[in-house]
């Protein structure tokens, strides 16, 4: 069984919001961003999976933004070194493309593997990995604590995209019953959750129309980054 991470999944219930699991995986991919940045960029195995999987645009800013601009120039080297024969022969093969019939679609199939380049990244799956172990918790000690049960009822549930994640690992992993009982509380939680926001943000624009001169509660000033995050997940505005 993977490792269970019951401390941080506590913390992260006791932080308000609308998803327990934005608010992990922002913590996790920070996490993950320091230590590349100070150790592991120059460990073997890690450049082999670099050289192979890369980084993602937001990883890639992120890194950039970052400090450690020598250990990350060379780990971007060797991903390009290992790049260049691939590029060079689908650059090629786009030439080719070019010259028979049905161009638009041979050409768009030649250039393919360039857009694949940025479906993989090294960081997005090391916070994947941990997003996994945070769902097996969550699901672990509500089956299994009787005290985590309410504390997830006085959650907001989660956001749609790590809702859907959650409810897979949760169908595929529970007994039967025991998911039957499991979705009679979260299905609630989402339900009013979404319920509450649309009241909310319908107070943030009335608090943005002009000539509005109330300054509004801190419900109503956070109701747009709630929003957008319980519909898209990610963290929004200041935390
Ligand atoms: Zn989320
Ligand atoms: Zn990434």
């Amino acid at each position: 069984m993977p490792k269970l991470e019951i401390s941080k999944v506590h913390d992260a219930y006791a932080r308000p919001g609308e998803c327990p699991l934005c608010v992990l995986e922002e913590d996790a991919g920070k996490t993950c961003l320091k230590s590349f940045q100070h150790s592991r960029v120059m460990e073997p195995n890690v450049r082999v999976q670099t050289n192979r999987q890369g980084f993602c645009p937001t990883h890639s800013r992120q890194l950039y933004e970052g400090e450690g601009k020598l250990g990350l120039s060379l780990v971007v080297h060797t991903r390009l070194q290992h790049l260049l024969p691939e590029i060079g022969s689908t650059l090629d093969a786009v030439v080719r493309a070019s010259e028979g019939r049905n161009v638009k679609d041979r050409v768009a199939a030649a250039a393919a593997p360039l857009s694949g380049l940025h479906d993989s990244c090294f960081i997005c799956g090391l916070v994947r990995a941990d997003s996994e172990r945070y769902i097996l918790t969550i699901l672990y000690l509500w089956s299994k604590d009787p005290g985590f049960p309410p504390v997830f009822r006085a959650s907001k549930g989660f956001c749609i995209p790590h809702f859907l994640t959650v409810l897979d690992r949760a169908s595929k992993s529970m007994r039967a019953d025991r998911f039957r009982r499991w979705l009679a509380e979260a299905i609630p939680l989402m339900k009013e959750s979404l319920e509450g926001l649309e009241k909310e943000l319908r107070a943030f624009s009335q608090l943005h129309q002009a000539g509005n001169v109330s300054l509004g509660t801190e419900v109503e000033r956070s109701a747009l980054g709630r929003t957008l995050q319980k519909l898209s997940g990610g963290l929004f505005g200041a935390r």
